[in-house]
């Protein structure tokens, strides 16, 4: 696996894999890298002769008060996993590579950013994630990107602006990957506590268990308060949201200053 630390070593050596014929896919992240983003690795490997995976804590996706000082940062880890997953390029870019002339964009995320979920909490949120991905795929220019299912709001925002600018990028959702409890792998999860860790395992389960009472023919709201309930009485400290999008039940709680999301398909 090549390590590129600029945006002139990653263009260099995609350049010489297109001169070979080659497709390139991308799986941008923010490192702390987990299973869940390995299993991009496969699936893009599946689309895609080159790999490329990129680390890049964003810093104007997250709000002032949230905690990108805090993010949990293992480029060293990240890199051994990368190989071991057979990613072919890691690119590990400076500020300086994404944001040379400044944070300002002129990229705005459309529509589907305005759905009153995750927009609703962090209203700067898409925008920020639209403003970084429209530059990696600028620098890379890959014939496909991997975004996975669990952030379902941010996959649809992304497809829209890919559609919206006409890239000729295929966007590839990935399945959401879980632990054996079916807690959704996130970096996030390492903030938990032990004791808030057993109450986050119980949020697939609850999810759940509103789309089997969805599918029954329960009244919608009846059965997202009773749904809300349940995590309340579990332990989650506060509820963002759970509703009914795109045909899927998403949700965001949060326990103690960790803020969890989930989706399921109905
Ligand atoms: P992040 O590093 O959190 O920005 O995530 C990078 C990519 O990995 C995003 O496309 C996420 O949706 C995806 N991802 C994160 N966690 C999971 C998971 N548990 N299963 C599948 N994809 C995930």
């Amino acid at each position: 696996m090549k390590t590129a630390r600029t945006k002139t070593d990653l263009q260099n050596i995609l350049n010489a894999a297109r001169e070979d014929g080659k497709t390139v896919a991308l799986v941008p992240t923010m490192g702390a890298l987990h299973d869940g983003h390995l299993s991009l690795v496969k699936l893009a490997k599946a689309h895609a002769d080159i790999v490329a995976v990129s680390i890049f804590v964003n810093p104007t996706q997250f709000a002032p008060h949230e905690d990108f000082n805090q993010y949990p940062r293992t480029p060293e880890d990240d890199t051994a996993k990368l190989a071991r997953a057979g990613a072919d390029i890691v690119f590990l870019p400076g500020e300086e590579d994404i944001y040379p002339d400044g944070k300002d964009s002129k990229i705005k995320a459309g529509a589907a950013a305005h759905a009153n979920l995750e927009d609703r909490f962090r209203p700067t949120h898409f925008d920020g994630v639209v403003n970084v991905v429209s530059r990696l795929f600028d620098i890379a220019k890959p014939d496909a990107a991997v975004f996975g299912e669990k952030d379902f709001q941010q996959l649809c925002v992304i497809r829209e602006m890919t559609e919206t600018l006409d890239l000729p990028i295929r966007i590839i959702g990935a399945p959401i990957i879980r632990d054996a409890h079916g807690l959704a792998l996130s970096s996030r999860n390492a903030y938990l506590s032990a004791e808030q860790l057993e109450i986050a395992r119980t949020l697939n389960k609850t999810l759940l268990a509103l789309v089997t009472d969805i599918n029954s023919g329960a009244e919608q709201e009846t059965a997202i308060a009773r749904a809300e309930q349940t995590l309340r009485n579990t332990g989650f400290d506060k509820i963002d949201y759970i509703a009914l999008w795109n045909d899927r039940i998403l949700a965001a709680a949060w326990l103690g200053k960790t803020r969890l999301i989930d989706n399921m398909a109905l």
